[in-house]
């Protein structure tokens, strides 16, 4: 969905990719139940990211909604999915080549994928999403410090996100090898720049925000309270 592709080089998450759109896409709730949960969450964390993308409305539904819950409701799940499927769309149908919005779909990703390497370089990779959720927690930090994100309301995803997903421990003699990740990205225009995609509000997302190494690392700390690290 959405037609970018990548692939990981030199120990950095997807340094070289393509555009090439797929002929169709297909989402059944049947496969849902071929997947291991950490599957499903890894790929609720995209969710949860699209929500904050899209608003108040989808942000509360995505986080009252939990699937890892014994009797979790594969229906709804549809829809909720079928929502956040939809604000991809049309994001990527505005702008399909990343020359400006679409960039929001990055939110989470220059910290998260930061994570991502770290984890492989530690031998110990853990999944896209959680990685992505955890990018989220600590670039909603970044926001309100920022961007004026009321920090009230970074509670809820990040109490939601710390109840499901496996915190990314890490301590502040990790925080030079995150900086170097994050300024390899290559969402980055210039090198040892760090830009993000912030949010001014759930549904108002600002893109490419340039943070200085101290606001970055002072997110991480935050980050780290929140999830009891
Ligand atoms: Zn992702």
């Amino acid at each position: 969905m959405g037609g970018k592709t990548g692939i990981n080089l030199d120990g950095y998450k997807n340094l070289v990719g393509a555009f090439s759109e797929p002929v169709a896409t297909v989402i059944s709730t049947t496969f849902f139940n071929t997947l291991q949960p950490q599957e499903l969450l890894s790929g609720y964390a995209e969710m949860i990211k699209h929500a904050l993308l899209s608003g108040p409305q989808d942000l509360s539904l995505v986080l009252r909604y939990d699937l890892t819950a014994p009797d979790y409701d594969p229906d709804e799940l549809l829809e909720l999915l079928r929502k956040s499927v939809g604000v991809k769309a049309d994001i990527v149908a505005k702008d399909p080549h990343e020359k400006g919005l679409r960039k929001a779909l990055n939110l989470g990703h220059t910290i998260g994928h930061a994570f991502e390497s770290l984890a492989l370089a530690r031998k110990s990779p853990i999944p896209h999403g959680y990685a992505v959720a955890a990018g989220l927690v600590a670039e909603t930090v970044l926001s309100s410090m920022m961007e004026g994100f009321d920090s009230q309301l970074l509670h809820t995803p990040a109490q939601y996100i710390h109840n499901l997903y496996p915190p990314f421990a890490f301590t502040c003699d990790d925080y030079p090898t995150l900086l170097r990740y994050m300024a390899q990205d290559k969402k980055n225009d210039k090198p040892d720049q760090i830009n993000f995609t912030l949010l001014r509000a759930p549904g108002a997302p600002v893109i490419n925000v340039t943070a200085p190494p101290a606001q970055i690392t002072a997110a991480l700390d935050v980050y780290r309270d929140l999830m009891g690290l």
